[in-house]
């Protein structure tokens, strides 16, 4: 039996090993998926497979010339942050940096699908959340949410989305592509003090709650214990797509925050649970955290969700 989980082999990102030069784990997606199969007991065929997001589907969002302004690799390497990759064949970084990222979008696509079928989904990938219409930045090239969203859309348009997002970044992308719509709320708990300081985006965010370099989990969950509830009272969501970023983790170096393991998995378990409790559709994104210790917090964090939240016995 199927469970409504997405997941490819070809989420991982591997180019030459010039991925190494980042400071991400950029082979996360297949390790949570190992730790799933492995620690957890969710068996290999119960995961949904995705097919890459095509040109068409990308421009469903973004803008046709920052779609071309990808066929050069000098803008690829600066969106990446790997200024090496500027000397690579743009086809090799076409093939081993942005394909996965258009099978992570088309992941997000069907995880929203399952979402909507089964009142419950993850995505194993996405989360891009700092691609604009006409640009991206921070390692996020293809806006994942708001092209599956505005997907969505096209046969769904009453249908209103709460998006929060709980990685350390401010959600800057997703603000500006849907924040003027009336159908979206954003939610957004992230580190005031670090990359990307967005202060046009942030004003799209209804509930906007930039929090201190190096918060702890009492802090941060109590902010997001006293918040979240009422927030999802007041936009009474269709859909809830949360992005779950792990680079709040303690010792992660560009999320600088200082929240621990098990409060990730609390932070996550009561996120699903507020959107289950209330029979609202949930999709998990994974968003950022790449370090060597984010995808047993992930796999742990996830098994909690899977056995204590929504019920699978694996
Ligand atoms: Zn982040």
């Amino acid at each position: 039996m199927k469970l409504p989980i997405v997941f490819s082999p070809r989420y991982d990102i591997r180019v030459l090993g010039i991925e190494k030069l980042h400071p991400f784990d950029s082979e996360k997606y297949g390790k949570v998926h190992r730790y799933l199969v492995d620690k957890v007991g969710i068996d290999e065929g119960s995961f949904y497979a995705p097919d890459p997001a095509t040109d068409d589907v990308l421009l469903k969002v973004h803008d046709a010339n920052y779609l071309d302004s990808l066929h050069k690799s000098a803008n690829i390497a600066l969106i990446a942050e790997v200024m090496v990759a500027a000397l690579l064949p743009n086809a090799i970084l076409q093939k081993h940096l942005l394909e996965p990222i258009r099978y992570a979008t088309g992941g997000t696509i069907l995880g929203l699908a399952l979402a909507l079928e089964h009142g419950w989904a993850i995505n194993l990938s996405g989360g891009y959340h700092h691609a604009k219409a006409e640009s991206g930045g921070g390692f996020c090239f293809f806006a994942d949410v708001p092209i599956a969203v505005r997907n969505m859309w096209e046969t769904d348009p009453d249908r209103k989305v709460l998006i929060v997002d709980l990685d350390a970044h401010q959600g800057n992308g997703n603000a500006s592509i849907l924040g003027d719509d009336p159908r979206v709320r954003i939610f957004d708990i992230f580190n005031g003090s670090i990359y990307p300081g967005d202060h046009e985006a942030a004003r799209y965010v209804k509930y906007n709650h930039p929090v201190r370099m190096y918060v702890s989990d009492g802090e941060y969950l109590g902010l997001l214990e006293s918040e979240l509830p009422p927030a999802i009272e007041e936009s009474s969501p269709g859909l809830i797509i949360y992005n779950a970023g792990t680079d709040v983790l303690a010792g992660d170096p560009l999320g600088g925050m200082n929240i621990t393991a098990e409060g990730i998995i609390r932070r996550d378990g009561f996120v699903f649970r507020s959107a289950i409790d209330r029979k609202i559709p949930i999709l998990l994104l994974l968003s950022g955290g790449y370090t060597r210790k984010s995808a047993g917090v992930i796999g742990r964090s996830i098994g909690n969700i899977l056995i204590h939240v929504v019920g699978v016995r694996p």
